[in-house]
């Protein structure tokens, strides 16, 4: 978990060059799936889990498995794209094609926007921390 977080960071921060617009800067990241989906599983979890009684044990565990699975592939399926006209065309300002381009565009690369690079990919995964977080303590107040 640390370790994808790192690694994202430090892919996050560095500097891209996109192939269609020619910003410089660092990717987006494009989340995929939808955040209702995702909270309406968890809820649906959360409801079967203490219908429990009710309903039995499987209910919960398939939701179980569905949510999180569901959270993993909206954390793990990021699509990268150009913050500025949307297009999965950023490629590293040291590769051989950004350096024609910025050479030939004189493009400086100095000026890059950082604004708002790291706050999303980061919040990500407090999202799903807080999850997972409420998810235990529920469990562990239920169970006791
Ligand atoms: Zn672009």
């Amino acid at each position: 978990m640390t370790l994808i977080l790192t690694l994202s960071i430090i892919n996050n921060i560095m500097k891209k060059l996109c192939a269609d617009c020619y910003y410089v800067g660092s990717e987006k990241n494009k989340t995929p799936g939808n955040v209702v989906v995702e909270l309406f599983l968890w809820a649906a979890f959360f409801v079967s889990f203490f219908a429990i009684l009710a309903f039995g044990i499987i209910p919960p565990i398939v939701l179980f498995i569905l949510s999180i699975g569901y959270s993993l592939y909206r954390l793990a399926g990021g699509k990268k794209v150009c913050p500025n006209c949307k297009h999965s065309s950023m490629i590293p300002t040291d590769s051989l094609r950004a350096k024609e381009i910025i050479e030939s565009r004189g493009i400086n690369v100095g000026e890059a926007d950082y604004s708002d690079s790291e706050a999303p990919q980061i919040s990500k995964y407090v999202r799903l921390g807080w999850i997972i977080l409420v998810c235990s303590v529920l469990a562990i107040w239920v169970l006791t």
